[in-house]
């Protein structure tokens, strides 16, 4: 289990001490967060870090997982998808199996907690069924810089009762929420597998027992398989690209439990990539939470394509930064965020498929200036997106609603 004292050496001390010191503040606090998924995605990612350190420096944190069955899961993520812009027809049936599910879950979950913290849209409407004793957060990580209206409509009326929205880019603030809405950007746990130095032996390793040769350059694409990653616009980059350079290409993409659509999609990609998959220089992994693989091809790979058409923030684009691996990624949602153009990697408009390839050729044939982007992403991510960083934002939130 890893203690804040672990991340001596790795950030700098000053923030350290500044922890403890808030820390102290709201000692034996209660917080509990809810989000939908144990695995999968980036809510994920970033509570299955910050739970136990936060519990480490004396917060008492708790997680749990609002349970929904396949029915459910299907109207969120066709919410997750509205709320990111999406035309959808919003019916009454879906609304009510989507306050059901979070009333049936509110039956058996005690919450008298000092502090409840909400995860995107799925367990949004659980405050409905509670007497409220404490503050509420709802932290939402979509991009909601242009969400289908009628959606947006509905969930207001659960977003008012909270005391705070938290969102991840300037971009997400809404004009007509009379909460408070507050920024707080993701963060990255250098100290968890999928993050960690790798021995050559363990890269080694993981490279045979997955199949994956580097006799070309590789590319890779990391991220679950669903249209706002446009796993297939990967592919016609993948095609433009081996028209100059030989190169292999892997799309690594886990399924989430709040996700029922990846299969489809997979199966879409693979049928759109066969000749290349047959010749072996595109290579389609399924990834079952397998974070060491994750960390062995952010370390391998000469360049990390993001091709997203939204995105909320991007930890994928984060994690390969910190190796010091040159990122070419789409210009939207929370990536601007992460990389500077020319400087770090390179932005796109997503659509532009010739760009792209362009500037992932760029990166194959000049190793210097890979070398030196990667060197400055690798700087960006310690100065701003690491798990302690995380801490210390969540506590100076618990701070100021005490
Ligand atoms: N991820 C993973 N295995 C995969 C695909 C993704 O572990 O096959 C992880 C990835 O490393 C990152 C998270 O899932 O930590 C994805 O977060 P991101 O913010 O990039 O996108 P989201 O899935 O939340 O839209």
């Amino acid at each position: 289990m890893k203690r804040l004292e672990d991340y001596r050496g790795i950030v700098d001390e000053k923030i350290l001490e500044e922890i403890h010191k808030k820390a102290e503040i709201v000692r034996d606090r209660h917080i509990v967060h809810i989000n939908s998924t144990y695995q999968g995605g980036g809510v994920a990612e970033m509570l299955s870090s910050l739970v136990p350190l936060m519990n480490n420096i004396g917060i008492a944190t708790g997680w749990r997982i609002l349970y929904g069955n396949p029915e459910f899961f299907k109207i969120t993520k066709s919410f997750h998808n509205a709320l990111q812009g999406e035309e959808t027809i919003l019916r009454e049936d879906m609304k009510k199996k989507y306050l059901e599910v979070n009333e049936n879950f509110s039956t058996f979950t005690h919450l008298n907690h000092d502090l409840v913290i909400i995860h995107d849209p799925q367990p949004l409407p659980l405050i409905s069924f509670y007497e409220k004793k404490q503050p509420w957060i709802w932290r939402c990580h979509v991009d909601l810089s242009n969400p289908n209206k009628d959606l947006w409509n509905f969930l207001k009326e659960f977003i008012h009762r909270y005391d705070l929205v938290i969102v991840s880019s300037e971009k997400y603030k809404k004009k007509d929420l009379p909460v408070e809405q507050r920024i707080v950007y993701p963060a990255i746990n250098p100290l968890s597998p999928k993050n960690i130095e790798l021995s050559d032996e363990t890269i080694q390793r993981v490279l045979k027992e997955f199949n994956i040769p580097l006799d070309k350059p590789l590319i890779t694409q990391i991220s679950r398989f669903d249209k706002w990653k446009d796993p297939e616009g990967v592919i016609d980059v993948f095609r433009i690209i081996k028209k100059s350079v030989d190169a292999r290409l892997v799309l690594l993409g886990g399924t989430a439990t709040d996700d029922p659509e990846g299969w489809a999609i997979y199966e879409k990609v693979k049928k759109k990539a066969e000749d290349l998959i047959r010749a072996g220089d595109v290579i389609l992994i399924i990834n079952d939470g397998n974070d060491i693989l994750v960390n062995t091809l952010q370390r391998v790979s000469r360049v990390v394509i993001q091709k997203s058409i939204r995105e909320g923030f991007g930890l994928t684009v984060t994690e390969a930064l910190w190796k010091g691996t040159p990122v070419v990624a789409s210009n939207i949602g929370g990536i601007p965020l992460q990389i500077e153009n020319g400087v770090n990697g390179f932005l796109l408009d997503p659509h532009d498929k010739e760009g792209f390839a362009d500037r992932i050729l760029q990166l194959l044939q000049d190793q210097e200036l890979a070398r030196r982007m990667g060197e400055k992403g690798r700087e960006i991510v310690k100065e701003r997106f690491l798990i302690t960083r995380l801490i210390k934002d969540y506590l100076d939130i618990i701070i100021s609603l005490s």
